[in-house]
């Protein structure tokens, strides 16, 4: 990716170095993409994830842009005064330059694209932390949970270590690896604004752990389209280089839940699935990029 030239966005927190980060071990078990437990999430308006459904179904079917019907669900960003003796804007090295520099084109796309919808994008926090850190309200963090998104405090959180992990121990190297990731993980923080995650969230307390784990894997396939809607966007600013959308289709690939499974425990179990298989990341992805539209990214109706 054609990265050094570009804006570096301001919204990160670094907190790497802090006490508590040294002397964690890592735990074997293999990193998640997870959107996180229950506990703490925002509250869903009425209607609940059927409503959604409808409201996307209704959508398509009128021509509507399903995002300008699901504004209910937006949130008004809290700031929370971090009471950690966190940097703000990333530090010297590359590897948060880099982080910062993607979450700012997500910016610009994710602003745009609000904007058309006559909604606005309220921008995101990225937590950079070595070994552990505390994310409010959605627990602990560490280097074994991978990267996530805290709808809670609306910020994501990464360990830069995960990047060694992704290319060591899943065989998906390269930045735009990296950068799918990110832009993964932001298309949560999307979902939490366009009122699915709060929905999501709100009815999995109802759901058999088997429902909750396939209505998961429709969130989440839904990030994996919004990051190819940035990739997309990538493309139009001229950032992409020969490889990137292989590199991250072969990202996709890596961290589905059948090939995670064999790879771990040597026999995939479907109905534990919780981020889809790697044929559907990939081709949820494909969608996404080959479309650069947000109504492309319906994964709540129908087949997936
Ligand atoms: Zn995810």
């Amino acid at each position: 990716m054609k990265w050094q030239d570009r804006r570096r966005s301001g919204n990160i927190e670094d907190r790497r170095g802090q006490a508590g980060g040294g002397g964690f071990m890592r735990r074997g078990n293999g990193p998640r993409l997870r959107i996180p437990s229950g506990r703490s999430m925002g509250t869903g308006g009425a209607g609940g994830l059927g409503l959604i459904v409808v409201v996307i179904v209704v959508a398509l079917a009128l021509g509507v842009d399903p995002m300008q019907l699901l504004s209910g669900g937006t949130t008004p960003q809290t700031q929370t005064d971090s009471s950690t003796s966190s940097r703000t804007g990333a530090g010297n090295d590359e590897a948060s330059q880099f982080v910062a520099v993607v979450l700012a084109e997500t910016e610009d796309l994710w602003t745009e694209v609000f904007r058309q919808n006559n909604l606005t994008y309220e921008l995101p926090n990225v937590v950079l932390y070595s070994g552990r850190t505390d994310a409010a309200g959605c627990g602990l963090a560490n280097a074994s949970t991978g990267p996530f998104y805290c709808p809670a405090d609306q910020k994501i959180y990464i360990d830069l270590s995960f990047y060694d992990v992704l290319r060591t121990q899943f065989g998906a190297s390269g930045d735009f690896a990296e950068a799918y990731v990110l832009a993964h993980e932001v298309g949560h923080h999307v979902q939490q604004l366009t009122g699915v995650l709060p929905e999501f969230n709100a009815q999995r307390s109802r759901m058999s752990e088997t429902e909750v784990n396939a209505m998961s894997v429709r969130v989440e396939l839904q990030a994996d389209c919004y990051a190819g809607i940035w990739a997309n966007y990538a493309g139009q600013e001229n950032l992409l280089e020969r490889g990137d959308i292989e590199e991250a289709l072969n990202a996709a690939t890596q961290i589905g839940d059948d090939a995670i499974q064999e790879r771990t425990q040597g026999v995939a179990v479907p109905r534990t699935f919780t981020h889809g298989t790697s044929e559907q990341r990939k081709r949820w992805f494909e969608v996404g990029y080959e479309s650069g539209d947000v109504g492309a990214c319906d994964t709540f109706s129908g087949a997936i």
